[in-house]
Protein backbone atom coordinates (compact mmCIF):
# COMPACT_ATOMS: atom_id res chain seq x y z
CA UNK A 1 0.00 0.00 0.00
CA UNK A 2 1.32 3.25 -0.71
CA UNK A 3 0.65 6.84 -1.18
CA UNK A 4 0.19 8.44 -4.58
CA UNK A 5 3.06 10.40 -5.76
CA UNK A 6 1.59 13.48 -6.58
CA UNK A 7 0.02 13.51 -2.64
CA UNK A 8 3.36 12.91 -1.25
CA UNK A 9 4.22 15.94 -2.78
CA UNK A 10 1.75 17.77 -1.97
CA UNK A 11 1.81 17.20 1.94
CA UNK A 12 5.35 18.87 2.04
CA UNK A 13 3.37 22.27 1.88
CA UNK A 14 1.43 21.38 4.28
CA UNK A 15 1.52 23.20 7.79
CA UNK A 16 -2.28 23.33 9.10
CA UNK A 17 -4.07 20.07 9.14
CA UNK A 18 -8.47 19.62 9.63
CA UNK A 19 -9.10 15.85 10.25
CA UNK A 20 -12.66 14.67 10.39
CA UNK A 21 -13.24 10.89 11.67
CA UNK A 22 -16.31 8.88 12.17
CA UNK A 23 -17.00 5.48 13.53
CA UNK A 24 -15.07 3.55 10.86
CA UNK A 25 -11.55 4.86 12.86
CA UNK A 26 -13.40 3.61 16.08
CA UNK A 27 -14.51 0.10 14.16
CA UNK A 28 -10.49 -1.16 13.88
CA UNK A 29 -10.36 -1.11 18.20
CA UNK A 30 -13.53 -3.46 17.66
CA UNK A 31 -16.06 -1.02 18.65
CA UNK A 32 -19.16 -1.47 16.51
CA UNK A 33 -20.82 1.24 14.22
CA UNK A 34 -23.92 2.33 14.35
CA UNK A 35 -24.87 2.50 11.51
CA UNK A 36 -24.37 0.41 8.23
CA UNK A 37 -23.69 -3.11 7.77
CA UNK A 38 -23.27 -5.14 11.30
CA UNK A 39 -24.02 -1.95 13.68
CA UNK A 40 -25.92 -1.26 16.30
CA UNK A 41 -28.46 0.23 14.77
CA UNK A 42 -28.76 -2.30 11.40
CA UNK A 43 -30.90 -4.75 13.20
CA UNK A 44 -34.38 -3.13 12.81
CA UNK A 45 -35.89 -3.94 15.56
CA UNK A 46 -32.98 -3.65 18.25
CA UNK A 47 -31.85 -0.57 16.27
CA UNK A 48 -35.11 1.34 17.04
CA UNK A 49 -35.21 0.59 20.38
CA UNK A 50 -31.78 2.08 21.04
CA UNK A 51 -32.54 4.70 18.38
CA UNK A 52 -35.57 5.76 20.48
CA UNK A 53 -33.81 5.06 24.00
CA UNK A 54 -30.85 7.14 23.49
CA UNK A 55 -33.62 9.83 22.43
CA UNK A 56 -33.80 13.78 23.84
CA UNK A 57 -37.25 12.63 24.02
CA UNK A 58 -36.92 9.20 26.06
CA UNK A 59 -34.57 11.55 28.13
CA UNK A 60 -37.06 13.74 29.02
CA UNK A 61 -39.92 10.25 30.38
CA UNK A 62 -37.55 7.97 31.69
CA UNK A 63 -33.84 8.82 32.04
CA UNK A 64 -33.39 5.49 33.75
CA UNK A 65 -33.84 3.72 30.47
CA UNK A 66 -31.78 6.29 28.25
CA UNK A 67 -28.93 5.42 30.69
CA UNK A 68 -29.43 2.01 30.50
CA UNK A 69 -28.88 2.30 26.57
CA UNK A 70 -25.89 4.33 27.36
CA UNK A 71 -24.86 1.83 30.26
CA UNK A 72 -25.02 -0.74 26.91
CA UNK A 73 -23.30 1.28 24.34
CA UNK A 74 -20.21 1.70 26.92
CA UNK A 75 -20.02 -2.42 27.68
CA UNK A 76 -19.89 -2.65 23.66
CA UNK A 77 -16.99 -0.76 24.05
CA UNK A 78 -14.75 -2.08 27.07
CA UNK A 79 -11.42 -2.46 26.73
CA UNK A 80 -11.46 -0.60 23.36
CA UNK A 81 -7.85 1.20 22.60
CA UNK A 82 -6.71 2.87 20.31
CA UNK A 83 -5.47 1.79 17.46
CA UNK A 84 -2.82 2.52 14.22
CA UNK A 85 -5.19 5.37 12.99
CA UNK A 86 -5.85 7.25 16.12
CA UNK A 87 -1.77 7.22 16.76
CA UNK A 88 -1.47 8.64 13.51
CA UNK A 89 -3.75 11.83 13.99
CA UNK A 90 -2.09 12.09 16.94
CA UNK A 91 1.52 11.73 15.45
CA UNK A 92 0.20 14.74 12.55
CA UNK A 93 -0.63 16.76 15.22
CA UNK A 94 2.55 16.91 16.91
CA UNK A 95 4.34 17.31 13.72
CA UNK A 96 1.48 19.80 12.09
CA UNK A 97 2.06 23.85 13.20
CA UNK A 98 -1.52 23.52 13.24
CA UNK A 99 -4.14 21.20 13.87
CA UNK A 100 -7.66 20.35 14.74
CA UNK A 101 -9.83 17.32 14.42
CA UNK A 102 -13.35 17.27 14.59
CA UNK A 103 -14.82 13.67 15.92
CA UNK A 104 -18.31 12.19 15.57
CA UNK A 105 -16.76 9.50 17.60
CA UNK A 106 -17.90 9.72 21.98
CA UNK A 107 -15.39 6.94 22.68
CA UNK A 108 -12.46 9.39 23.53
CA UNK A 109 -9.98 7.33 21.80
CA UNK A 110 -8.34 10.17 20.33
CA UNK A 111 -7.70 11.89 23.46
CA UNK A 112 -6.55 8.83 24.81
CA UNK A 113 -3.69 8.04 21.82
CA UNK A 114 -2.78 11.61 22.79
CA UNK A 115 -4.93 13.77 20.12
CA UNK A 116 -5.02 17.40 21.99
CA UNK A 117 -7.32 20.09 20.34
CA UNK A 118 -10.65 17.68 19.63
CA UNK A 119 -13.67 18.91 18.64
CA UNK A 120 -15.87 15.65 19.97
CA UNK A 121 -19.19 17.54 18.14
CA UNK A 122 -21.51 14.72 19.37
CA UNK A 123 -20.14 14.76 23.31
CA UNK A 124 -18.46 11.79 25.75
CA UNK A 125 -19.60 8.85 26.66
CA UNK A 126 -18.53 9.51 30.24
CA UNK A 127 -19.70 13.12 30.33
CA UNK A 128 -22.28 14.24 32.49
CA UNK A 129 -24.39 17.10 33.30
CA UNK A 130 -27.20 18.23 35.36
CA UNK A 131 -30.52 18.62 34.45
CA UNK A 132 -31.18 20.98 37.22
CA UNK A 133 -28.48 23.31 37.64
CA UNK A 134 -26.11 22.18 34.79
CA UNK A 135 -23.03 21.52 36.35
CA UNK A 136 -20.63 19.56 33.92
CA UNK A 137 -18.91 15.85 35.45
CA UNK A 138 -17.53 12.21 34.44
CA UNK A 139 -18.60 8.95 35.08
CA UNK A 140 -15.91 6.42 35.22
CA UNK A 141 -16.10 3.84 32.78
CA UNK A 142 -16.66 0.76 35.88
CA UNK A 143 -19.61 2.95 36.85
CA UNK A 144 -21.03 3.49 33.46
CA UNK A 145 -20.99 -0.17 32.12
CA UNK A 146 -23.00 -1.39 35.58
CA UNK A 147 -25.52 1.02 35.52
CA UNK A 148 -29.20 0.70 36.24
CA UNK A 149 -30.73 4.07 36.87
CA UNK A 150 -29.97 8.19 36.03
CA UNK A 151 -27.21 8.91 37.93
CA UNK A 152 -27.83 11.99 40.51
CA UNK A 153 -26.17 15.37 40.74
CA UNK A 154 -23.30 15.97 43.52
CA UNK A 155 -23.98 19.51 44.40
CA UNK A 156 -27.61 19.69 44.28
CA UNK A 157 -29.43 16.28 44.02
CA UNK A 158 -30.40 16.49 40.55
CA UNK A 159 -30.68 13.87 37.60
CA UNK A 160 -27.97 13.85 35.40
CA UNK A 161 -28.37 13.47 31.64
CA UNK A 162 -25.34 11.78 29.28
CA UNK A 163 -22.54 14.46 28.18
CA UNK A 164 -23.24 12.99 24.72
CA UNK A 165 -25.50 14.46 21.91
CA UNK A 166 -28.55 12.44 22.26
CA UNK A 167 -30.73 11.54 18.99
CA UNK A 168 -33.76 14.54 18.13
CA UNK A 169 -31.24 17.19 20.05
CA UNK A 170 -29.13 20.18 18.79
CA UNK A 171 -25.54 20.53 18.43
CA UNK A 172 -23.62 22.16 21.09
CA UNK A 173 -23.51 25.55 20.17
CA UNK A 174 -20.08 26.09 21.78
CA UNK A 175 -18.50 23.01 19.51
CA UNK A 176 -20.26 24.22 16.49
CA UNK A 177 -18.56 27.53 16.75
CA UNK A 178 -15.11 25.69 17.69
CA UNK A 179 -16.00 23.96 14.30
CA UNK A 180 -16.62 27.27 12.03
CA UNK A 181 -13.50 28.86 13.78
CA UNK A 182 -11.15 25.70 12.70
CA UNK A 183 -12.54 24.79 9.08
CA UNK A 184 -13.70 27.89 8.10
CA UNK A 185 -12.57 31.37 9.32
CA UNK A 186 -8.86 29.71 9.20
CA UNK A 187 -9.32 27.02 6.87
CA UNK A 188 -6.41 24.60 6.83
CA UNK A 189 -3.87 23.50 4.92
CA UNK A 190 -5.25 20.17 4.61
CA UNK A 191 -8.86 18.22 5.16
CA UNK A 192 -8.37 14.91 5.94
CA UNK A 193 -11.80 12.72 6.46
CA UNK A 194 -11.37 9.30 7.62
CA UNK A 195 -13.49 6.56 8.79
CA UNK A 196 -17.13 8.15 8.11
CA UNK A 197 -19.30 7.92 5.25
CA UNK A 198 -19.96 11.83 6.27
CA UNK A 199 -23.49 11.93 6.23
CA UNK A 200 -24.30 14.63 8.30
CA UNK A 201 -23.74 17.64 6.10
CA UNK A 202 -21.48 19.72 9.46
CA UNK A 203 -19.01 16.11 8.68
CA UNK A 204 -19.42 16.94 4.87
CA UNK A 205 -19.33 20.08 4.34
CA UNK A 206 -15.79 21.48 5.88
CA UNK A 207 -14.12 19.02 3.21
CA UNK A 208 -16.74 20.28 0.50
CA UNK A 209 -15.76 23.98 1.07
CA UNK A 210 -11.99 22.99 1.09
CA UNK A 211 -11.99 21.48 -1.87
CA UNK A 212 -13.79 24.11 -3.79
CA UNK A 213 -11.06 27.05 -2.12
CA UNK A 214 -8.31 24.91 -3.87
CA UNK A 215 -7.07 22.83 -0.56
CA UNK A 216 -5.72 19.62 -0.37
CA UNK A 217 -8.90 17.27 0.63
CA UNK A 218 -7.83 13.71 1.37
CA UNK A 219 -10.55 11.27 2.14
CA UNK A 220 -10.00 7.34 3.69
CA UNK A 221 -12.40 4.79 3.94
CA UNK A 222 -13.26 1.21 2.86
CA UNK A 223 -15.76 2.17 -0.11
CA UNK A 224 -16.35 5.35 -1.55
CA UNK A 225 -19.46 7.97 -0.50
CA UNK A 226 -20.46 10.99 -1.81
CA UNK A 227 -17.61 12.73 -0.69
CA UNK A 228 -15.53 10.41 -2.47
CA UNK A 229 -15.45 12.90 -6.47
CA UNK A 230 -15.60 15.76 -4.68
CA UNK A 231 -12.07 15.20 -2.92
CA UNK A 232 -8.14 15.52 -4.31
CA UNK A 233 -7.69 12.35 -3.47
CA UNK A 234 -9.50 9.59 -2.35
CA UNK A 235 -7.76 6.35 -0.81
CA UNK A 236 -9.83 3.24 -0.68
CA UNK A 237 -8.96 1.29 2.63
CA UNK A 238 -8.87 1.25 6.42
CA UNK A 239 -7.72 4.13 7.96
CA UNK A 240 -5.36 1.99 9.74
CA UNK A 241 -3.74 1.57 6.92
CA UNK A 242 -3.37 4.91 5.26
CA UNK A 243 -3.02 7.01 7.85
CA UNK A 244 0.14 5.87 9.39
CA UNK A 245 1.48 6.33 5.69
CA UNK A 246 0.23 9.76 5.58
CA UNK A 247 1.97 10.30 8.97
CA UNK A 248 4.99 9.26 7.89
CA UNK A 249 5.14 11.45 5.00
CA UNK A 250 4.04 14.70 7.01
CA UNK A 251 7.49 16.97 7.34
ZN1 LIG B 1 -27.00 19.78 39.94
Amino acid sequence: MELPPALVEALRRVRSVGAITGAGVSRESGIPTYRGEGGIYDDPEEGDRTVDALSGHTLSRDPDRTWRAVGDLARRASGARPNAAHEALAEIERKAERFVLLTQNVDGLHQAAGSRNVIDIHGSITATRCMVCGLDGELEREALVAIERAPRCDACGGVLRPGAVLFGEMLPVDKVERLQEEFYERMPDLVLVAGTSALFPYIAEPAVVAARAGRLTVEVNPERTLLSGVVGHFLEGPAGDYLPLLAGSFQ
